[in-house]
């Protein structure tokens, strides 16, 4: 397995966010993650990418434990993430976050930028390339120039992604992604998601949208309270008794 998580546990307070979440996620897939609102799912992801510390348990990548890893250390390692609340730099354009993105979690040397060096040149040009590369795949290459702020919510989510893919991650951790984007965008989102695992990308997608999560997904997680459900094919997943069950209760809260 390329992710492996081993009874993952975490509290807050007396709330059991995560009690004893174990599966694995295959190299070059797309797996799904889902559950009702409050399941675990977001707090799940922010173990992988280091932001929660697990109470117990132990999350390997490539056979490699991460759990104690702290997050720019984690990124270091090819792990990139998009938040369900999203986090831009309002002020800053599309360019510019991508941008910074790189910076803050790429760990560039900071003596050949301070002194201008030709390689601190030769590599911002590079790393302009690799933003604009990335906006265009994300399909707002147009907004390029415009601040984070102006963009519609859709674009906001898409330029996230943009920042995230900008890292060259191993695995693309999106923390419902297409939430708030109209049927073309979701559309785009689909093919953009489909090349990056056939370029080698692992992805780990959180999702409420059913069909979206069906048709693009291998393997499909389903968290409830906390706990694994269960882990398998869609379509297995589809007819598990405890998800119908899960699932006719979030109709409500989603
Ligand atoms: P999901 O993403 O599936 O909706 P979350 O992972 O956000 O679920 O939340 C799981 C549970 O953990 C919820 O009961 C939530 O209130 C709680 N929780 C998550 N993060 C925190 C936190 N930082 N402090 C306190 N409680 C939290
Ligand atoms: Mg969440």
């Amino acid at each position: 397995m390329f992710l492996e998580f081993e009874k993952i546990s975490r509290s807050f307070g007396g709330v059991n966010a995560l009690s004893e979440v174990s599966f694995g996620v295959q190299a070059k897939t797309i797996h799904g993650l889902i559950g009702p609102n409050g399941s675990g799912k977001t707090t799940l992801m922010n173990v992988v990418s280091g932001l929660t510390g697990p109470d117990a348990g132990r999350l390997l990548l490539d056979g490699r434990p991460i759990h104690r890893l702290r997050p720019h250390r984690i990124a270091a390692l090819g792990v990139a993430r998009t938040f369900q609340n999203i986090r831009l730099f309002p002020k800053m354009t599309c360019m510019e976050n991508v941008i910074a993105g790189q910076h803050l979690m790429g760990g560039r040397a900071l003596f050949p930028r301070l002194f201008r060096l030709p390689s601190a040149r030769a590599e911002e040009r590079q790393s302009v390339a690799n933003a604009m590369a990335c906006l265009a795949k994300a399909g707002i290459e147009g907004r390029a120039r415009a601040l984070a702020c102006s963009l519609s919510y859709g674009e906001r989510r898409r330029l996230e992604i943009a920042r995230a893919m900008a890292l060259k991650p191993r695995i693309l951790l999106l923390d419902e992604p297409i939430a708030g984007m109209r049927l073309r965008e979701i559309e785009e989102m689909e093919t953009l998601f489909r090349s990056l695992v056939e370029s080698g990308v692992t992805i780990l997608l959180i999702e409420h949208n059913m069909p979206f999560v069906m048709r693009l997904c291998q393997r499909i997680t389903v968290l409830h309270f906390g706990q694994t459900v269960t882990t398998g094919a869609p379509e297995e997943v589809a007819e598990h008794p405890e998800v119908i069950e899960a699932y006719l209760g979030m109709k409500s809260e989603c």
